[in-house]
């Protein structure tokens, strides 16, 4: 190490594997900001299922070892590369994605993943924006196309995602059904833009749904765990209804003929996809949304960063979510 480098807490993973893997190190080189990036004083880092299965190295797109996870963070400018012109030292930021990740006092991002924050929102909620807004805008416009007057259903309502889902829907226009697993998390899908809530632990929440719908059916589903859904979802659709697979686990048995008489469709989506003009043209909605007041997101539960092998267990195996999980370093 340079003399003079100053150095950061970060949580580093030297091996793929269990939430174990996670190690917190006080000594870790501070990045330096180079050309288009900047340098941002982590806040608060969103915790969102993609850096579990990152870290358990079953994803399809891994990093060099060894690497810090985190893509969310907000907090405050540091210091900018020479190209930038954007953001100056002190600015407010969150970001869609890092260089050097955000489980860390410190994370160096590439420019154009850096957004504005603003005053009303506090760092915790600049921490929820990036991956959970970003996915349920491309799912919703992007893949489904949906259109004001149209009925999404949030197959998972409760959790980051999802109850971004239901306030941007509710902000475009659509009748917005959503599910959550626990009366707190259906209280809160109520108060984030839904018009009606089931609980999908309930055994009949399915024919629930079907009954609220009536035989037109739900023209948009933006599911969150396709392998247990996605034959009841392909029966709630109406004719030329859209399935969006967000976040599936495992494989499930479908029967392709539910597709065919309303001639629906399965579509799935990823972020990481996104074009550059697929960012922008999210970012102007989303930015949108907080400067007239939808977005407001809501954080569900937090972990100091020496607890991120706990935050990894409970953000896979935890039930009755009711908000977004964040690592929080200061306020
Ligand atoms: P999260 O905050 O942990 O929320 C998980 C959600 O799944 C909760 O609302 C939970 O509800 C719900 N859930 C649990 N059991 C369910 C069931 N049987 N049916 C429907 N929903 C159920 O996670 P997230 O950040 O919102 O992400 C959700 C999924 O999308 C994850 O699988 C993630 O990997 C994926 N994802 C994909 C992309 C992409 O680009 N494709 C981007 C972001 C996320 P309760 O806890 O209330 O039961």
């Amino acid at each position: 190490m340079a003399t003079g480098q100053k150095l950061m807490k970060a949580i580093r993973v030297f091996e793929f594997g269990g939430p174990e893997v996670l190690k917190l190190q006080a000594d870790v080189a501070r990045p330096i900001p180079k050309d288009h990036q900047v340098l941002i004083k982590v806040h608060a880092c969103g915790v969102n299922p993609v850096e579990t299965y990152i870290r358990s190295g079953t994803y399809n797109r891994l990093p060099t070892l060894p690497y810090t996870p985190g893509s969310d963070v907000s907090g405050v400018i540091e210091a900018v590369g020479d190209n930038v012109s954007a953001f100056k030292k002190g600015d407010r930021v969150f970001t869609t994605s890092t260089v050097s990740g955000g489980y860390a006092e410190y994370a160096v991002a590439a420019d154009h993943t850096v957004y504005s924050l603003p005053e009303k929102l506090d760092f915790k909620q600049g921490a929820a924006i990036g991956i959970p807004y970003f996915t349920a805008y491309r799912a919703l416009f992007l893949s489904a196309r949906a259109k004001a007057g149209e009925t999404v259903l949030v197959h998972g309502a409760s959790g980051g995602v999802g109850l971004a889902a239901c306030q941007i829907a509710r902000a475009y226009g659509l009748k917005v059904l959503g599910t959550a697993g626990s009366e707190k998390g259906q209280n809160t899908v109520l108060q984030n833009g839904a018009h009606k809530v089931f609980n999908h632990k309930d055994v009949n929440y399915i024919d629930e749904i079907k009954k609220s719908v009536g035989d037109k059916g739900i023209d948009v589903i933006i599911e969150m765990l396709a392998n247990i859904n996605l034959s009841n979802d392909l029966k709630l659709l109406s004719h030329g209804g859209r399935v969006i697979v967000v976040g599936s686990r495992g494989p499930i048995e479908i029967n392709p003929r539910d597709t065919m008489t309303k001639e629906s469709s399965i579509i799935g989506v990823s972020l990481f996809s996104s074009s550059t003009e697929e960012f922008q043209q999210s970012a102007a909605a989303l930015q949108a949304g907080m400067e007239t007041g939808w977005l407001k997101p809501v954080i569900g539960s937090q972990y100091p960063l020496e607890k991120v092998a706990q935050a990894h267990e409970n953000i896979i195996h935890g039930s009755g979510t009711a908000g977004k999980m964040i690592l929080l370093l200061s306020d």
